[in-house]
């Protein structure tokens, strides 16, 4: 079988699992995509639940595939984490993400000090260069390191907590925020917490979802409330679809949001509109 340009595809065993000949193709256009510039970055506000004012974006990376169109990150993110290509995709995202933030100050479009979130997946997290190439970055685009919040899973720390803790200090030093992605989805070991320079909890969306459904996700969202309070941390409840889970979450004591409700991930053009016309949701 050969690929539509050539032999660059692989010979497929037809008894092998859809999934993996999903991840070989795409993992030969995930080299293409790179060389070729097929990727872009949205922005998702997040906001005050109380005023709906925007404190920050989250970067997240699109992909439009020549043939196949847009094609999800949750597909091809894992595909790229598993063969190391997040390495590179991620130097881009770094970069294009601190410049646009900059371009923004320049513009005179943020009335705050907005910052701008940005994904770390595991393997870059363990990269020995990650603050070299974070310092060549700011020193390149101006960019100041308090704007710039990193956000990592649970398990970036855990699959690295001897390195992890001089990165993390490494990164406080230079004011740069972290923020743990997905919390309470993960090892949940709470004890890191008191180790490391956590800056925001970032509940993960399931939790938001099935809030109504049963009383004790409440009390589980609560209890994660009150815990980041306690140790100084702010929390951002992930995935806010209705005005009844924001109110709720308000209840709750919780600060920030993001979600549809607010906003989808938009194109830069958007952020701008929604800059110079609000700076409310
Ligand atoms: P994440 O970091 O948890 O990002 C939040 C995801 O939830 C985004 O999906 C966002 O579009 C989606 N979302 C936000 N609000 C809502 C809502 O109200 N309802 C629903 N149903 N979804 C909402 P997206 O952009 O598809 O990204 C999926 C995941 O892919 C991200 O989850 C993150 O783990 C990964 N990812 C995305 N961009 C990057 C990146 O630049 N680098 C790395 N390493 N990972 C990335
Ligand atoms: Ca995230
Ligand atoms: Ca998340
Ligand atoms: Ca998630």
């Amino acid at each position: 079988a050969q690929g539509r340009n050539g032999s660059r595809y692989q010979v497929f065993d037809p008894s092998m699992h859809a999934d993996a000949q999903t991840s070989l193709l795409l993992d030969t256009d995930l080299h293409r995509a790179i060389e070729r510039q097929e990727f872009f970055l949205h922005y998702q506000p997040i906001v005050s639940l109380a005023t709906g004012e925007i404190q920050g974006f989250e970067a997240l990376v699109r992909w439009q595939h020549p043939e196949r169109g847009p094609v999800s990150p949750g597909d091809f993110i894992p595909v790229a984490e598993e063969t190391g290509l997040i390495v590179p995709i991620g130097q881009w995202v770094f970069r294009e993400a601190c410049r646009q933030l900059k371009t923004w100050q320049h513009q005179k479009l943020l009335r705050g000090p907005m910052y701008i979130c940005i994904n770390l997946s595991v393997k870059q997290f363990s990269q020995p260069d990650l603050i070299e190439q974070i310092d060549q970055v700011l020193q390149e685009t101006g960019l100041e390191g308090r704007y710039l919040k990193l956000e990592i899973t649970e398990s970036a720390i855990m699959n690295n907590s001897t390195s992890a803790a001089e990165i993390l200090e490494r990164l406080s030093d230079r004011n740069i925020q972290l923020s743990i992605d997905d919390f309470g989805t993960g090892y949940s070991s709470l004890s890191y917490l008191h180790y490391f320079p956590v800056d925001t909890l970032k509940v993960d969306r399931s939790f938001i979802n099935s809030m109504a459904q049963t009383h004790k996700t409440p009390a589980i969202v609560q209890a994660i409330i009150t815990l980041a309070h306690n140790l100084g941390m702010d929390v951002v409840a992930e995935g806010i679809e209705t005005p009844e889970q924001r109110h709720r979450l308000a209840e709750l004591g919780c600060q920030y949001g993001q979600g549809y409700l607010f906003s989808k991930p938009v194109d830069t053009q958007a952020v701008v509109g929604m800059l110079s016309h609000r700076d409310q949701i």
